[in-house]
C-alpha cells in the first residue's frame, strides 16, 4: 500500500483586525520573526493592517518584501538571498496567486513554515500546495507541489472588499469549473478516500456561489463586507484549495480548462479575456455536451446575472476562428481522464448548441 499524507492548512475568516485575533498563538511555536512577501498592491494593503495585529503578540516583522511580479524560480531565488528571509523563521506570503506561489517555492527551499493572507479572491492559491510556475517572461513553465499548504490562511473580508471586483468575478468564473469538472472526471471510477472527499467538497465550491455569487458581486462593488461575500469568498479561496490540494491532478480539470487553454491561440483572448472568465464560458459548453440541462440552466442564469460570458461574441470570438481553438483544446491532458472520450466535433456541436441556447434563454 502506498501511504497517503495530508496536512491541512487551517483558517481564519473576519473582518477588520480580528481576523488576526490568534495570529501570534498560531505562529508562536515557529518562532518569533516574519518577513512579509507579496505583490505591490498587497503589501500596500496590509502593511498596516499586519503592522497593527502583530502589536501585543511575540511576532516581529523583519521585512515587506515585493515578491518580483512574477510567479518564477528566479524570483525564489532572488528571496531568498534577502538577509530579511535569511533571518525570519517564517515567511507570510500576501496577495493573489503569483506572490503566494513564488513563497511555496521559497518557503520549501528555505525549510520556513508559511502563513497565507489572501488580498484578493481571484484563486485557490493560499489554499492549495499547488503553486503554478512561470519564466521569467511571463510564460507558464511547470506546476510545483509544495511539501505542504501554508499553515494557516487568514482571510480578510475587509480588504478582499476593497479590491477591484474583477478579481471575484473571475475567481468565481474559475470555481464554476471546479464545481463542475471534477464531478465529471470522476464519474464512474472507484476512489479512495482521499479523492473521493474532495469529488463530495466539490459540490460546496457551487453551490454557494449559486446561492450568494449575485449578492457578493454587488457588495465587493461597493466595498463591503457580507455574509454573502463571506460564502462566495470561501468557496473561491477555501473550498477550491481544497479539492485542488486533495484530488488526483487528472480530475482537477476537465473540458471548461480544455477549451480555455484552445481559446488562447486567439489574440484577443490573450490580449482582454481573464483565466477565470474564458473557463466558465467552457463550463457551459461542458454542461452542453454533457446534456446537462438543469445544471446548465441555472449555472447559465447564475454567470449572466455577474456579466460572465455565456456564447462566443462575448469574448469577441467568431465560429469561424473555432478550428484552430479546437484542434489546440483536443489535445489537452484535462480531458484525458472522463467516463468517455471527448472529441473535437462533440466540443464543436456543444458550442453551436450553445449559441442556439442564447437566443432562447
Ligand atoms: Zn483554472
Amino acid at each position: 500500500m502506498d501511504v497517503t499524507n495530508v496536512l491541512f492548512p487551517g483558517y481564519t475568516v473576519g473582518s477588520g483586525l480580528e481576523t488576526y485575533e490568534k495570529l501570534g498563538e498560531l505562529c508562536a511555536r515557529y518562532g518569533t520573526k516574519a518577513v512579509v512577501i507579496g505583490g505591490e498592491r498587497a503589501l500596500a494593503a496590509i502593511k498596516p493592517v499586519l503592522t497593527e495585529a502583530v502589536k501585543g503578540t511575540n511576532i516581529e516583522l523583519v521585512g515587506f518584501e515585493w515578491f518580483g511580479g512574477v510567479a518564477s524560480y528566479e524570483n525564489g531565488d532572488r528571496l531568498l538571498g534577502l538577509d530579511t528571509v535569511k533571518e525570519a523563521d517564517m515567511i507570510f506570503a500576501c496577495g493573489g496567486g503569483k506572490a503566494i506561489d513564488t513563497c511555496k517555492y521559497v518557503a520549501m527551499k528555505a525549510e520556513k513554515p508559511f502563513f497565507t493572507f489572501p488580498t484578493i479572491a481571484a484563486t485557490c492559491a493560499s489554499t492549495t500546495a499547488i503553486a503554478v510556475m512561470y519564466y521569467p517572461n511571463g510564460v507558464q513553465k511547470d506546476v510545483f507541489v509544495a511539501p505542504r499548504p501554508a499553515i494557516h490562511n487568514f482571510i480578510n473580508l475587509d480588504i478582499i472588499a476593497k479590491a477591484p471586483e474583477v478579481y471575484l468575478w473571475a475567481g468565481i468564473g474559475d470555481t464554476l469549473a471546479k464545481y463542475t469538472e471534477v464531478p465529471f472526471s470522476a464519474r464512474g471510477l472507484e476512489l479512495a478516500h482521499k479523492d473521493a472527499l474532495p469529488v463530495i467538497m466539490s459540490q460546496m465550491t457551487g453551490d454557494p456561489l449559486l446561492k450568494y455569487g449575485t449578492k457578493a458581486m454587488e457588495d465587493v462593488k461597493n466595498n463591503r463586507s457580507s455574509f454573502e461575500l463571506e460564502q462566495a469568498v470561501l468557496a473561491v479561496v477555501l473550498t477550491s484549495g481544497l479539492v485542488s490540494y486533495l484530488i488526483d491532478i487528472n480530475l482537477n480539470s476537465g473540458m471548461a480548462h480544455a477549451i480555455f487553454y484552445g481559446m488562447t491561440v486567439l489574440p484577443q483572448i490573450e490580449e482582454r479575456h481573464l483565466h477565470g472568465e474564458v473557463v466558465s464560458y467552457g463550463v457551459l459548453c461542458m454542461l452542453m455536451m454533457d446534456k446537462q440541462m438543469d445544471k446548465l440552466a441555472e449555472i447559465y442564469k447564475f454567470m449572466k446575472s455577474i456579466g460572465l460570458p455565456t456564447k462566443l461574441a462575448d469574448m469577441e470570438v467568431t465560429v469561424d476562428e473555432l478550428d484552430p481553438v479546437l484542434d489546440s483544446a483536443v489535445t489537452k491532458y484535462d480531458i484525458e481522464v472522463g467516463p468517455y472520450k471527448i472529441t473535437k466535433e462533440m466540443m464543436r456541436q456543444a458550442i453551436l448548441d450553445l449559441e442556439e441556447y442564447n437566443k432562447t434563454h
